[in-house]
């Protein structure tokens, strides 16, 4: 969709739209797997506490699974369960043959380690791509399963036919799950020239107005303002905070970081939040549980 805003044009890139393709080719995949006689893929979801927003989230995962065929398991514990018990179950699933893929949805209770829950994760079914071995295998010449929402954020790119090679990629925010592991398929997989701020970085301004392509994974609505983004940058926004305020219907709103009104025309690109990154999360997920199927049961 281009949009007309004052003099300039930009494409809104649109993650509903690609990430219902994505769907369609998975559940494609999965009917000819059916039809060969193999392995339909199978998602086991760990889900501890009654978190309502980690609920949300692990229905919508339910939900996609059955959009494409795929089978799916749920297994809920009380938050008061202990590391250990968990690790327990986490071995009972790495050693199911009939699991090709599973995660265990964050965050945990304060007394258990996502470290050492996301490390027992067998790598080849860490659908997430959260453990090290995966986080390490972005940079081998042949990853095993990428950690899902960079995954997404470059399928994104790749569809749009956004070029990264030589651009300067410029993330702000530098997690373990999103900002780091973007910043370094941007160099990988990208060939971008590739700099990284966070909460100390000094002047975040003059890092952000000489991108050519800016990403932002931070979760502070409103950070990135329009005299921080060069005149045609493409801008990728994977922040996702739930705002409240009279101002809306429902009495809250999910917000990116960008401040999208007046962002948005000096942008050649740029995705909206909800409806940009967000669903292409979920779908990195199908296709790293499709290919930690194919892997095991070509
Ligand atoms: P996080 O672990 O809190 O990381 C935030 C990062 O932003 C950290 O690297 C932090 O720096 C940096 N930061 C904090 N304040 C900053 C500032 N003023 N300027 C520059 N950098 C700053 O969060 P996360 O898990 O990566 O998530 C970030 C956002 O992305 C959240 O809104 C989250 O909901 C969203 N998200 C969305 C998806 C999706 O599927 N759409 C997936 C993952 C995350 P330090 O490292 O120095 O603390």
């Amino acid at each position: 969709m281009t949009q007309d805003l004052q003099t300039t044009t930009y494409t809104l890139i649109d993650g509903k739209k690609v990430s219902s393709d994505i769907k369609d080719e998975i559940a494609a995949k999965v009917a000819e797997r059916k039809q060969l006689g193999k392995k339909i893929p199978h998602l086991a979801i760990i889900l501890v506490g009654d978190d309502g927003a980690s609920q949300t989230y692990v229905d919508n995962k339910v939900k996609a699974c059955k959009s494409v065929g795929f089978h799916y398991t749920m297994m809920r514990f009380a938050d008061t369960i202990s590391e250990e018990r968990l690790m327990k179950h986490i071995d009972h699933v790495n050693n199911d043959d009939d699991v090709d893929g599973f995660i265990v949805q964050l965050p945990l209770p304060a007394h258990i380690s996502v470290e050492n829950i996301t490390e027992k994760i067998r790598s080849d079914k860490d659908v997430d791509g959260f453990t090290n071995h995966n986080f390490g295998s972005i940079i081998s010449k042949s990853p095993l399963l990428l950690p899902a929402t960079p995954y997404g954020v470059m399928e994104l790119l790749r569809r749009y036919g956004i070029e990264t090679e030589g651009k300067h990629a410029v993330v702000v925010g530098a997690s373990r799950i999103a900002g780091a592991p973007l910043s370094m398929m941007l160099t990988e997989q990208g060939r971008a020239t590739v700099t990284i701020c966070h909460k100390f970085t000094k002047d975040l301004p003059a890092y952000t107005r000489s991108a050519d392509i800016l990403l932002t994974a931070v979760g502070k609505p409103g950070l990135i303002t329009a005299d921080m983004v060069k005149e045609g940058a493409i801008v990728i926004d994977i922040g996702t905070t739930r705002v409240e305020g009279p101002e809306y219907p429902k009495g809250w709103a999910i917000k990116g970081d960008v401040d999208f009104k007046n962002v948005a025309p000096k942008a050649s690109y740029i995705t909206p939040v909800p409806g940009g990154v967000g669903p292409m999360t979920i779908v990195s997920l199908l296709l790293n549980t499709l290919r930690a199927t194919e892997l095991r049961h070509p």
